[in-house]
C-alpha cells in the first residue's frame, strides 16, 4: 500500500492543480496541430499516467505507441547510461510525434531519446514533461516544449513516478525523504 499517511511523504502538487494543468497542456497542442494527427510516444513507465489524463483531453486525431528506456531502478541518482529497454512498435517516420516524459532532470534521457527518434525522420519531434527540474540540467540546450509544471531540486514520487517501483499510484505529486540508513 502506498503509505502517504507517512511523515516521508510531503504533497508538492496536489491532484487538482494537476487535472487542471494537464487540460491547459492538451488545449495548447490541440490548437499547435489544429486539423492535424499528433502521435504520442509515451515514456515508459513514469509517464503513463500522464499520459493517460493528456490523451483524453487532446481534440485531435491521436495515436498512440510506448517506448522503455533503463531508469533509476532502485537508486536516486542517474547512471547517465540510458538504455532502451522496449522500441516503438511501429515507424513514425513523417508523424507529428510528441514525446511524453514524466519529469525532465539531467535531460540525459531526453537527449538519448530525440538522438535516437529524430534519425527515424518524424515530421516534428516535440516534448511534452509533466515536471521539469530546470536546475539539474546537465545537457543546456534540452528544454520540454509542453512543461506542465517546474519543480525545485527534489525527490518526487506519485502520479506515475516511482521509486524502486512504489508510490506510483498517489494521487499527487509528493516529495519523498527517505530515513537515513
Ligand atoms: P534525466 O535523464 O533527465 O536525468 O532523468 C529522467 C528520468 O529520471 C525520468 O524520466 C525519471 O524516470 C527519472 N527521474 C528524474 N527525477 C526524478 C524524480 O524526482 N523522481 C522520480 N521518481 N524519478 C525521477
Amino acid at each position: 500500500m502506498a503509505d502517504k499517511g507517512r511523515t516521508h511523504l510531503k504533497t508538492l502538487i496536489r491532484r487538482s492543480a494537476i487535472q487542471k494543468r494537464v487540460r491547459e497542456v492538451a488545449q495548447q497542442i490541440t490548437k499547435d496541430f489544429k486539423g492535424e494527427r499528433v502521435h504520442l510516444v509515451g515514456v515508459l513507465k513514469g509517464a503513463c499516467i500522464f499520459l493517460s489524463d493528456l490523451i483524453r483531453e487532446i481534440d485531435l486525431e491521436v495515436s498512440l505507441d510506448f517506448i522503455a528506456v533503463s531508469s533509476y531502478g532502485k537508486d536516486k541518482q542517474s547512471s547517465g547510461q540510458v538504455r532502451v529497454l522496449k522500441d516503438l512498435d511501429s515507424s513514425i517516420e513523417g508523424l507529428n510525434v510528441i514525446l511524453v516524459e514524466d519529469i525532465l532532470d539531467t535531460g540525459l534521457t531526453l537527449s538519448y531519446l530525440q538522438r535516437i527518434l529524430l534519425q527515424r525522420r518524424p515530421r516534428v519531434l516535440k516534448v511534452a514533461a509533466l515536471l521539469d527540474k530546470p536546475s539539474r540540467r546537465l545537457i543546456k540546450d534540452i528544454r520540454g516544449d509542453y512543461i506542465g509544471f517546474p519543480i525545485p531540486n527534489e525527490f518526487v514520487v506519485g502520479y506515475g513516478l516511482d521509486y524502486a517501483e512504489r508510490y506510483r499510484n498517489l494521487k499527487d505529486v509528493c516529495i519523498l525523504s527517505l530515513p537515513p540508513e
